[in-house]
C-alpha cells in the first residue's frame, strides 16, 4: 500500500484532513525527503507547501500530492488555508510530539480549522515497514558494516577517541553514508562504561576496550550498531564479560520472532546477564526500532507491551557497563518474520582484538 493510502485511511467523520508538519511524516506520506515544509492530507486532495529551496526537487520528487511554493506574498498560513477551505477540512488532526508551542499557537490562532492531536495515529503505521523500506534500511545497515570493517586497521594506540571518531565518519561516507542517523559513540578504556559517552580527548592504549555505536542515513532511513573491540590484548574479565554480552545477544535474538511481546524478548538477554552475577549493570533496555528515526516505538525493553508483528525491526543491544573500569555493548538490527528475524547486520561478533 502507498504511505499516502495509509494516511487517507485515517480520515473519518471526524478528523477530515491531516496537518503533517515533521520532516518524519512528510517523508513517510510523500516517499520523499525535504528537509522543510508542511503538508495537508484530505480525502479530497493532497498539498505540499515548501519555499524556492527546495520548490524543484519537491515537484520532481514528490507523488500524490500539489506541491505549491511559499513566499513572502503566499505564507504557509494562508495556503493551507486555501486548502482548508477549497477541500472543506473541519477539523485537522496534526504531530503534537513534533510542534513548537509557538507553531501550535500560531495555528490555533490563524488557521480555519479545529486542530486535533493525532501523533498516535500519524506515527502508528511505521512500526511495520514495506519491504522497500526495509531494502532501504539493509543498505543503510550494509554501509555500517563496511565502515566497522575500514575503521578497524585504522585503529592504533595513541590516537585519541576524537580521532577515530573522524576516522569512522569518513569511513562511513566513503561507504555511501548520505549522513549520519546520530552523533557516534566513539569511547575507550574507562570511557566505555558510559553507555551513551561522549568521544573527547582520551588517548586510546594497549589493554582498552573501545566501544563504537554508530549508523548512517541512507534515503532518509537509519542503521544503527555498536561494536565494543579490544586493543593489543583483552583481561580474562575483559573476555568474560565480553561473552556475557555476545550470549545475551544471541538469547535475545534467539527469542525474536513476531508474535511474542517486546518485554519477552528482552527478558530472554536479561536473563543471561543477570544469571552470570551482572544484572545491576545492564541498566538500559535491550532494543528499540528504528526506521526513519533512529528510536522509534515499539521498545523490546522490560515496558515492552506490545504483541511484535512480521516486518518490524527491533535493535539487539544488551550491555554491561562496570563503572570505573570498562564496559561491553554489542548491537545488531533485526527483522521480525514470522516464525524467527533476519539479522541485517552482518558484521563479525566475536571479540576482536586488534
Ligand atoms: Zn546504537
Ligand atoms: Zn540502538
Amino acid at each position: 500500500m502507498k504511505n499516502i493510502e495509509k494516511y487517507l485511511s485515517l480520515l473519518n467523520g471526524e478528523v477530515n484532513g491531516l496537518l503533517l508538519t515533521s520532516r518524519y511524516s512528510r517523508h513517510y506520506g510523500a516517499e520523499f525527503d525535504i528537509a522543510e515544509g508542511v503538508a495537508i492530507v484530505t480525502k479530497k486532495g493532497c498539498r505540499y507547501f515548501t519555499d524556492s529551496r527546495y520548490i524543484e526537487s519537491a515537484e520532481n520528487g514528490i507523488k500524490g500530492f500539489e506541491v505549491m511554493m511559499v513566499d513572502r506574498e503566499n505564507p504557509f498560513n494562508k495556503l493551507l488555508n486555501e486548502a482548508i477551505e477549497d477541500f472543506g477540512v473541519t477539523v485537522l488532526g496534526y504531530e503534537e510530539n513534533y510542534l513548537t508551542v509557538a507553531e501550535l499557537l500560531d495555528y490555533e490562532k490563524n488557521l480555519k480549522a479545529a486542530l486535533v492531536p493525532y501523533n498516535k495515529e500519524i506515527y502508528g503505521f511505521r512500526a511495520v515497514k514495506e519491504d522497500w523500506e526495509l531494502d532501504l534500511m539493509r543498505k543503510a545497515q550494509d554501509i555500517t558494516d563496511k565502515a566497522f570493517s575500514e575503521v578497524l586497521p585504522r585503529i592504533k594506540a595513541g590516537m585519541t577517541e576524537l580521532e577515530l571518531q573522524a576516522e569512522l565518519i569518513y569511513c562511513m561516507y566513503k561507504n555511501g553514508a548520505q549522513g549520519l542517523s546520530f552523533d557516534p559513540i566513539v569511547v575507550s578504556g574507562p570511557n566505555t562504561s558510559l553507555p551513551h559517552g561522549v568521544a573527547g580527548e582520551r588517548v586510546i592504549r594497549e589493554g582498552d576496550f573501545i566501544t563504537m555505536d554508530f549508523g548512517v542515513l541512507y534515503q532518509g532511513y537509519c542503521s544503527d550498531m555498536t561494536r565494543t573491540v579490544a586493543l593489543g590484548y583483552a583481561t580474562d574479565e575483559m573476555k568474560e564479560v565480553y561473552n556475557t554480552v555476545l550470549q545475551a545477544q544471541l538469547a535475545g535474538i534467539a527469542a525474536t520472532k513476531a508474535g511474542v511481546a517486546g518485554k519477552e524478548i528482552d527478558a530472554a538477554a536479561r536473563k543471561v546477564i543477570t544469571d552470570a552475577g551482572y544484572g545491576k549493570f545492564f541498566g538500559h533496555g535491550y532494543g528499540h526500532s528504528l526506521g526513519l528515526e533512529i528510536h522509534e516505538g515499539p521498545n523490546c525493553n522490560p515496558g515492552g507491551d506490545r504483541i511484535m508483528e512480521v516486518n518490524m525491526v527491533s535493535s539487539a543491544e544488551p550491555g554491561i557497563y562496570l563503572p570505573g573500569k570498562f564496559g561491553v555493548r554489542i548491537e545488531d538490527v533485526v527483522v521480525f518474520t514470522a516464525d524467527g528475524c533476519e539479522d541485517i547486520t552482518h558484521s563479525p561478533k566475536n571479540l576482536i582484538i586488534i
